[in-house]
């Protein structure tokens, strides 16, 4: 059974290890991958956690004992999925603009490759004929996401080889002979509407007419998480229908069983996570009250790299009255989390939440400032454990050198 965690268990954890701190509640992990593989069960489906949203080891390894397979976009991220235990063939590599040694490293541990551009399909093929299979990333020029940053799939995007490159990829892979097990699309970030998917798929159809072995159809992802307080997050069990029936009629005129892959991240870790600082000052300008809290995008970048919502709630006055506030961090640069957000009433010293932070939360924290990362702590039967300690400030000199 799914309880969220209560303000009063965030509070001890706060209390605990400190703040600011990232907490990560394991039920809910298993509860949007429920989600996925029941809404999807009508067709054989597989579902790559991508993890460059949260990487880690310690969620690696949960998401692994759900059942889950890896999405990997460099080779640390592939080193990491072996250490947590995922088999070479349960990891998929998808970098982008990478070197060809790169691709070459992930041959030798044997993961399966996805191929996003021309030149390096052709290296690949030269080098390996048809006896290494690989993933094509297709550009269908779908236009989706949230945010341009966050869009993959359009006209001008550095990603995938263009649905109008087909003829060289025939050039390349009739050559070569290279073998071409599946085709993968991935258009962009919280995508809402399902029909992108769909038409994705559709697109997806006429690229593979061009294939005759492949085994599977990877459309990416960018499910959509609710941030806001009345967004929803993409009807999964609708689309899981649709996909099913698309993929069937399909099937019959390919004469071969298509497996559809899929590669969450945000929709499996984003609400997982929450954020937890502190307020360091309440200041009253001509202008607004601001919250200054102790962290900043260093921390949390989304709301400044995005323009990411992120809900707060004061947990330490949750009964207060509601009043408006700019919450602020504390980095040297315009550093601000939300404009006129009401809250139940600030005081120093309370502990704020940002929601939905699982997801490219802790992973895009840098050292900006020469301030420290948080600690990570995931929450699981119960009770609060340690998954990565903060930084203490010997990390900031790791790695650099001092000179007499
Ligand atoms: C980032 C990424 C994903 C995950 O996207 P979400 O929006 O977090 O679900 C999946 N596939 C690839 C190739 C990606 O780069």
């Amino acid at each position: 059974m799914y309880h969220a965690i209560s303000n009063e268990q965030l509070t001890e954890a706060a209390n605990e290890f400190g703040t600011p701190l990232y907490v990560y509640h394991a039920e809910k992990i298993r509860q949007q991958y429920s989600k996925l593989t029941d809404a999807f069960k009508d067709h054989p489906t597989r579902f790559f956690y991508a993890c460059k949203a949260l990487s880690n080891i310690n969620i690696l390894k949960y998401i692994k004992s759900l059942g889950a397979l890896l999405d990997c976009v460099s080779i640390y991220e592939v080193r990491l999925g072996l250490l947590a235990g995922f088999a070479p063939s349960d990891i998929l590599f998808t970098p982008n603009c990478v070197d060809f040694n790169e691709i070459l490293d992930g041959v030798a541990a044997g993961v399966r490759i996805n191929i996003d551009n021309i030149s390096l399909l052709e290296q690949f093929g030269n080098k390996f004929g048809n006896s290494y299979p690989v993933c094509i990333r297709i550009n269908p020029h779908i236009v989706a996401g949230g945010n341009y940053k966050i869009s993959t799939g359009h006209i001008d995007s550095k990603f995938g080889i263009s649905i109008h490159q087909m003829r060289h990829i025939e050039r390349i892979v009739k050559t070569t002979g290279l073998h071409v097990q599946g085709l993968h699309m991935h258009t962009g970030s919280e995508i809402k509407d399902i029909d992108v998917f769909l038409q994705g798929l559709d697109v997806m159809f006429g690229v593979a007419a061009h294939f005759s072995g492949l085994d599977f159809i990877d459309l990416g992802s960018g499910f959509k998480v609710p941030y806001k307080e009345d967004e929803k997050e993409t009807d999964v069990v609708t689309l899981g229908k649709k996909v099913a029936a698309a993929v069937q009629e399909f099937e019959k005129e390919y004469n071969r069983p298509i497996e559809i892959w899929f590669e969450p991240g945000k929709f499996l870790v984003s609400e997982c996570g929450s954020f937890i600082v502190k307020a360091n000052v309440i200041k009253q300008t001509t202008a607004t009250v601001f919250v200054g809290i102790n962290s900043g995008f260093n921390h949390l970048i989304r709301p400044m790299f995005y323009d990411a919502y992120h809900r707060i709630t004061n947990i330490s006055n949750p009964e207060g009255p509601q009043r408006i506030y700019t919450v602020v961090g504390n980095i040297c640069e315009t550093d601000t989390f939300a404009w006129d957000r009401v809250l139940n009433e600030v005081r120093e010293g309370d502990f704020l939440v940002f929601h939905n932070a699982g997801a490219y939360g802790f992973e895009m924290s840098s050292n900006f400032n020469s301030r420290l990362k948080p600690a990570e702590v995931m929450f699981a039967d119960n009770g609060f454990r340690l998954i990565r300690k903060a930084d203490v400030f010997e990390d900031l000199l790791k790695n650099q050198i001092w000179e007499k």
